[in-house]
């Protein structure tokens, strides 16, 4: 049987997500919208208002048209946020591109999702320009910062704001962000997410029933999760500036940064990936820093361990330790720590507007309380689908409105869903996607290497890392070594093999061709327990 939210739907205006969060943000007036984390410099929620409008303007002037895809290469800052919003308040959509990707990596994505102009910051243009070489439909660039043959970002911000009054408003299911996410298989895809589905998930992820519960002026995050990946897109940059929060941006985690921010700008929420949770539970610089302004962590992206939630809570004592849950997919929040019983180790329970099932990865049955099987999840933060894939779509969303999320869980009697596995190929490494797809691509690609499988080993502190098994060509010799090179060199530094290379006679297959990961994975557990 299907589980609904105990809680009522929420109502979703048909408004686009520019329009709604700038509706928003008039409420709020000259109130701290966002503060630059490394500058220290603010941006006011009328100025950011102001800011929109001027850089919808100015990228209108720059011939950017309603339905353009604007990609966003670039670390957080205030400027990643007031960009984005321009973008959409023009009606262009935006696809944020991870800024650890290497050129290579970000010429794929330019092209994969049909990109015409770009947002970047200064210290990656070294990047963009070589991306763009291979990319002739590449109309503007836009930087932050000074940069030879790219437009001034600066010069958005100064535009006289004439040719865009207000936010555009844009089909409720039209495409508002295009972020990128491998899925339960294959290679990184993108992922079509409405107005919709993000105005729906700014109510679901504020609803008052949940421990975040964020209230304007009385709260402050920090913008550490990165703004590109859904989790920090979301539920910090769009319910932030939605919810009159005040949001300290940080260009990257630096332990000591995030624990001087958190004391100097009284952070109440922190929104965070497991390693640093587990920084918070070890660390003897915690108690250096007067932290007791933090009410609320809240871990996602990856699983977290209870025991590293119950440390943390000993230690910080104002403050209480939960997760979320989602994916890219999924907007992302699908499952949020509810006010009146937090269940450690619990991903919460269900949103409003989303339904859940436990399915039997075999059977494709519903299960019932207690029993593990697939998570499947309905809703209005669903995606439209995979962009340019209708196989991909239609084998992660059924003709019922289904989305299988790959992941392993159960509920129990009070409704509380827990995660204990992961059925997709997906590795995660401090958060962050690696495609075993892509690695196992470049391996064979080699040409010493006849076959090769890559699966994620548990890491304590940082996840999982990659680990390859490869099968090389007969008479052919090459080092573990050289392939690691030959990998790591190609790759952004999240997505290196770090659990080693390993050979095999052969690949352990299904009669069809897949991969048995699961083979392969109790391989490596049972190495790792002899160890
Ligand atoms: P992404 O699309 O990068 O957000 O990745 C989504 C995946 O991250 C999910 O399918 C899960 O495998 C994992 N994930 C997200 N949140 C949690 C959580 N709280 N516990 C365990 N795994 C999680």
């Amino acid at each position: 049987m299907a589980i609904k939210s105990a809680f009522p739907d929420v109502f979703i205006p048909d408004e686009s997500l520019a329009e709604f969060v700038f509706d928003k943000a008039r409420d709020y007036g000259d109130r701290t919208a966002l503060v630059n984390g490394t500058t220290e410099e603010i941006v006011t929620y009328s100025q950011f208002r102001q800011y929109v409008i001027a850089i919808g303007s100015g990228l209108l002037r720059h011939g950017v048209k309603q339905g353009d895809i604007v990609a966003m290469y670039s670390t957080n800052s205030p400027e990643f946020a007031m960009m984005f919003f321009g973008a959409l308040a023009m009606g262009a959509t935006v696809t944020m591109v991870n800024p650890l990707y290497t050129a290579d990596e970000l010429e794929r994505q330019l092209n994969d999702s049909t990109a015409s102009f770009i947002f970047t910051n200064g210290e990656l243009s070294h990047n963009v320009r070589k991306a763009v070489k291979q990319i002739p439909t590449m109309k503007a660039i836009f930087s932050l910062g000074l940069c030879e043959g790219f437009i001034a970002f600066q010069s958005l911000c100064e535009d006289d704001g004439s040719l865009l009054d207000a936010p555009r408003h844009m089909p409720s299911s039209s495409v508002a962000v295009l972020p990128y996410s491998s899925g339960t298989t294959g290679l990184s895809k993108g992922v079509m997410l409405t107005h919709r589905n993000l105005v729906g998930n700014i109510l679901q992820y504020s609803y008052n029933q949940f421990v975040v519960d964020p209230k304007p002026h009385a709260d402050v995050m920090l913008g550490l999760l990165p703004f590109f990946h859904s989790f920090g897109m979301t539920a910090t940059m769009c319910v932030g500036m939605a919810l009159g929060v005040k949001v300290v941006t940080m260009a990257k985690y630096e332990p000591q940064r995030m624990l001087y921010l958190v004391e100097k700008y009284k952070i109440t929420i922190l929104q965070a990936v497991p390693p640093i949770v587990l920084f918070l539970a070890k660390s003897e610089s915690v108690s250096k820093y007067n932290l007791s302004s933090l009410r609320v962590i809240q871990s996602g992206a990856a699983p977290l361990g209870s025991d590293t939630e119950q440390e943390v809570m000993k230690r910080l004592p104002t403050c209480v330790v939960i997760q979320g849950y989602g994916l890219t997919e999924t907007s992302p929040a699908c499952f949020m720590a509810p006010k009146n019983l937090i269940k450690p180790g619990s991903i919460g329970v269900l949103c409003p507007n989303t339904e859940a099932k436990i399915v039997d990865p075999e059977t494709r049955s519903t299960v019932g309380p207690g029993i593990e099987g697939e998570v499947c999840l309905r809703g209005s933060q669903i995606m439209k689908g995979y962009f340019n894939n209708t196989v991909a779509t239609a084998a992660s969303i059924d003709t019922d409105g289904w989305f299988s999320t790959g992941d392993l869980g159960y509920y129990d009697d009070d409704k509380h869903f827990f995660i204990v596995d992961r059925l997709k190929e997906l590795i995660k490494y401090k958060g962050y996607q690696v495609a075993p797809a892509e690695l196992e691509a470049l391996l064979v690609a080699h040409p010493s290497i006849e076959d090769a499988a890559v699966i994620g080993v548990p890491h304590e502190e940082e996840g999982e890392y990659p680990k390859a098994y490869v099968v090389l060509k007969p008479g052919h010799e090459v080092s573990k070594a050289d392939i690691i090179t030959h990998v790591n060199s190609k790759l952004a530094s999240f997505k290196h093999i770090r659990a080693g290379v390993e050979f095999l006679r052969e690949i352990p297959k299904s009669n069809s061709g897949k991969i048995l990961r699961r083979k392969l994975r109790v391989h490596a557990k049972k190495q790792l327990q002899s160890k």
